[in-house]
């Protein structure tokens, strides 16, 4: 319990979420109870590598709750301690749209000065036939979007639930607009959201679909490799230790075990083809 009260702050623990969980563990109280995996519901720690992908070695492990806001916030955690620690930082983060979370980015772009190669989930699209928020053009300069219309949309500034600026058009312009239909019928003007951190979205957007966003999302199947080693060959679907530090020490164990299996791999390898055919 001791524990548990001491990774209250942290944001890959208490911190990561404020939502009460369904089932609290009495022995265990720091272990989620998720259902997530398909099949019974059980109580579950998550495990999170920071992986150099180019020779596949784990660079740095943390426990966390098995919620998505826990994990990212594991992430940082270990990216900033591998800094601290040995001087290292990525260049480029790969990451499933988990981590595509605008402060996530905006930390990673903003803050890190690391590309992030993680998709971006966009909930903007339309399905209705009416203009969606790609249809209008975003201007940095004077901070306005212009839409298919060619009309100026502008913002008070005010921030809405902490996150989202409000772009609106002019009830004027809207009213006198042939476009109004496919744009916005059912309101006197269109309004569009952006988020504070856009910026870092759009960088990662402008990112996908490139070259090395593709050789990112290839080398991402090193990283479910270790994973899936985890469970089938060393079995971890069970930890033996109990409370945060407990699985932080068992995931720990079995990331040295997984480097040093790694790292013979790339000490010990087969001698060249034509030594074996001189015989
Ligand atoms: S309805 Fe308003 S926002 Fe939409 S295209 Fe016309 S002027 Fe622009």
């Amino acid at each position: 319990m001791k524990e548990y009260l001491e990774t209250l702050d942290d944001t890959a623990w208490g911190a990561a979420s404020d939502v009460v969980p369904k089932f609290v563990s009495p022995s265990d109280p720091a272990a989620q109870w998720t259902g997530a995996h398909k099949g019974p519901a059980f109580f579950a720690y998550s495990d999170n590598y920071l992986i150099d992908v180019k020779f596949g070695v784990i660079v740095d492990v943390e426990a966390s709750r098995s919620i998505r806001q826990a994990e990212v916030g594991a992430a940082r955690t270990m990216i900033e301690r591998t800094e601290e620690r040995f001087g290292l930082k990525p260049e480029r983060l790969i990451g499933d749209t988990a981590y595509g979370a605008a402060p996530m980015l905006n930390w990673l772009v903003e803050e890190k000065g690391i590309a992030p190669h993680i998709p971006v989930f966009d909930k903007s699209q339309r399905d209705d036939g009416t203009f969606s928020r790609s249809d209008f053009r975003y201007d940095p300069t004077s901070d306005v979007y212009h839409c298919p219309g060619g009309k100026r949309l502008g913002t008070s500034g005010t921030v809405h639930e902490g996150k989202t600026l409000l772009y609106r058009a002019s009830k004027l312009d809207c009213n006198a607009c042939l476009l109004k239909p496919q744009c916005c019928p059912k309101e006197p003007s269109r309004k569009i959201p952006r988020d504070i951190h856009e910026h870092a979205r759009d960088v990662a957007r402008s990112l996908a679909g490139t070259k090395g966003f593709e050789r990112s999302r290839h080398e991402r199947k090193k990283i479910e490799m270790r994973f899936a080693h985890l469970k089938r060959i060393l079995k971890l679907g069970r930890l033996r230790l109990r409370g945060p530090r407990g699985a932080q020490d068992e995931f720990v164990l079995a990331a040295i075990a997984q480097n040093l299996r790694r790292l013979a791999s790339l000490v010990a390898r087969p001698p060249p083809a034509q030594a074996l055919c001189t015989a």
